[in-house]
């Protein structure tokens, strides 16, 4: 089966297997890697790899700290604005689907949140123009989400906003192409699409912006205590370190994120390209800003919606069912799901399309 979940979603086969096979034993421990101290040598040699293979992969630049931390993208939300923006401070969004969306609620709380620009009104199948954004140019941060997982609204190039620091969630579309890491003040992004299993979220951060982090908030959520203690205040998420050690080393073999990208890239032109010339599927997003990771697609009728599901799960090809908000239906296409599958679903849609069209 191909397994188009928007998340948790589908991993490197060859990934699971070596999991698998190293569940009881792992490297010399004689005991399972979820059985072991983080603070043993074996663990921290193992956090060392994954690191280092996640900065091979992104081309991080030296003054950027990588943390694995915990909580999802969701306590980021807030902990970036308690770490990076005062309250009496502004704070930039751009609103782009309801992932910035609940990034701006997590944020009200703690700084003076402004929506810099907005596509509500157009109901999410767009990127606003760069130029009609209303900048402050004394902002804390500009934040926006990279890719918009439930609207399929993805950010093609990073925006320009000039002295500022640029935040940005990458959650569903990190590692899926190369990014200049060194355009954004923060990265970060929920490990349980490209990275490895939920529980997990990396953060890259400008070493600079560590020394905003106000020694009045808890240590528990304060960026700079986590950089200083490598990323193990407390107890790590260490299954999903490791899980994610071991997908960043597939990503390497699959010959990193340029190699990766160009097959995201194909696999995003063969689906978005049947789904125009289809006369029967649609998508809504804006051509420019459509996700290379998230396609949502509505038939012609919602009638049709329960059966194509069924047929379709019947057919191996699972999860394709759109979010609430958004109707219809949505195919993930991480990186973790082969050109085969997008080919796969494709032979299917247009199938259901001659019997029902
Ligand atoms: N940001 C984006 C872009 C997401 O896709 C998601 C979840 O799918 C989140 C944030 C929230 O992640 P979590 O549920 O891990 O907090």
């Amino acid at each position: 089966a191909f397994n188009f979940s928007a998340g948790p979603a589908a991993l490197p086969e060859s990934v699971l297997l070596q999991a698998q096979s190293e569940m009881l034993e792992w490297g010399k421990a004689r005991a399972s890697v979820m059985e072991i101290s983080h603070r043993g040598k074996d663990f921290e040699a193992l956090a060392a790899e994954a690191e280092k293979d996640l900065r091979d992969l992104l081309d991080v630049p030296s003054n950027y700290k990588v943390l694995f931390l915990q909580g999802g993208a969701t306590l980021h939300f807030a902990q970036l604005a308690m770490n990076f923006a005062r309250p009496d401070q502004t704070a930039d969004y751009i609103v782009t689907g309801a992932w910035s969306e609940k990034a701006v609620k997590e944020a009200k709380p703690l700084t003076q949140v402004r929506i810099a620009a907005s596509d509500e009104a157009g109901k999410f199948t767009a990127i606003p123009p760069r130029a009609s954004w209303d900048l402050d140019p004394n902002a804390a941060y500009v934040h926006i989400v990279a890719n918009e997982t439930i609207h399929g609204v993805e950010f093609h190039t990073v925006p320009d906003v000039g002295a500022v620091p640029l935040i940005s969630d990458l959650s569903s579309t990190i590692l899926s192409q190369p990014i200049d890491v060194s355009r954004f003040g923060m990265i970060y992004a929920g490990a349980q699409k490209n990275i490895g299993p939920s529980g997990l979220v990396v953060v890259i951060v400008r070493e600079d912006l560590l020394e905003r982090c106000p020694k009045s908030i808890p240590k528990i959520l304060n960026y700079a205590e986590h950089a200083a203690n490598g990323s193990m205040l407390n107890t790590p998420p260490t299954f999903s370190w490791y899980l994610a050690g071991l997908v960043f080393k597939w990503a390497k073999a699959q010959g990193g994120l340029k190699a990766l990208g160009e097959i995201n890239r194909q696999k995003q032109e063969l689906l978005y390209g049947y789904i125009d010339g289809s006369g029967f599927y649609r998508n809504p997003v804006e051509i420019s800003a459509r996700s290379w990771m998230n396609v949502p697609f509505t038939l012609p009728s919602e009638s049709l919606d329960s059966v194509f599901l069924k047929e379709s799960e019947a057919a191996g090809l699972l999860a394709l069912k759109g979010h609430r908000a958004v109707g219809g239906m949505r195919a993930s296409i991480y990186n973790a799901l082969p050109l085969q599958g997008v080919q796969a679903l494709v032979d299917f849609m247009r199938d259901f399309a001659s019997r029902n069209g």
